[in-house]
């Protein structure tokens, strides 16, 4: 069987491209993103919905479709070098490219288009969202279940700035907490770990550079782009 699937609503974020983004919802609170419902869309799709604290976002990895897919992935969890079978993981590189994201929905904007304000986003800027659904805890909190080789919360580094790239920040519109967070997530590659190699990140509009030792990461300059 195949379907034809047309997306509901388009996601504005402040990634423009995949590095850097948090690897599940949740990790970087400060991560907003707007949700912004096609035009057809009435506030009567939304009704109630402001009730709920968590939405279910249904999307498609648009950007991963290029690369296709395989069985067995490298999840970066485990240090990129074991594998597990494709539905054993959350990569984007599905048959279907189909990905699920919990996010805590912050607010609804009724003004036409209808548009969700939620924080905690792991999508990239243009992720097209085929549903939305509210999260029910009740059915679907499950506090004793196995996680399998996701044991809890990745460790997150320590993260500080140098003069340089304070004195930036302090005359940019950048979000502080945003950078923080999602370099404490440590981004980079899970086979890599190259002391004092300086990574470059995009958010919104500037350029991040930032490097790491250990379990402590410099951001060393931020240029705007
Ligand atoms: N929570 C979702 C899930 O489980 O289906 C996504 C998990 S996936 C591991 C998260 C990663 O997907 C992000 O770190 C980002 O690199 C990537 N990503 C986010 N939006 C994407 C998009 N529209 N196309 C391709 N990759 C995307």
């Amino acid at each position: 069987m195949s379907f034809n699937i047309e997306a509901i609503a388009t996601v504005q974020a402040e990634f423009k491209q995949k590095f850097g983004i948090a690897r599940q919802p949740g990790l970087v609170p400060a991560a907003k993103i707007k949700i912004v419902l096609d035009q057809k869309f009435s506030q009567d799709a939304v009704r109630g919905l402001a009730e709920f604290d968590y939405i279910w976002v249904h999307f498609v990895f648009h950007d991963a479709i290029a690369e296709g897919w395989s069985e067995l992935v490298r999840p970066p969890r485990l240090g990129g070098k074991t594998k597990k079978g494709i539905f054993a993981t959350r990569t984007p590189h599905r048959p279907n490219h189909l990905g699920l994201s919990l996010l805590k929905l912050e607010e609804i904007q009724l003004d036409k288009p209808i548009t969700l304000i939620c924080s905690g986003a792991d999508l990239l800027d243009g992720t097209p969202v085929i549903d939305i659904k509210p999260y029910i805890p009740f059915v679907e909190a499950k506090a004793d279940a196995k996680s399998g080789f996701v044991d809890g919360a990745p460790p997150v580094l320590q993260v500080t700035w140098s003069t340089e790239a304070l004195q930036q920040l302090q005359v940019s519109d950048l979000n502080q907490e945003l950078v923080e967070q999602t370099i404490a997530q440590d981004p980079r590659p899970a086979y890599q770990n190259i002391p004092d190699r300086i990574y470059y990140m995009n958010i919104s509009a500037y350029e991040v550079q930032f490097k790491i030792v250990d379990d402590l990461a410099e951001i060393v300059f931020l240029i705007k782009q």
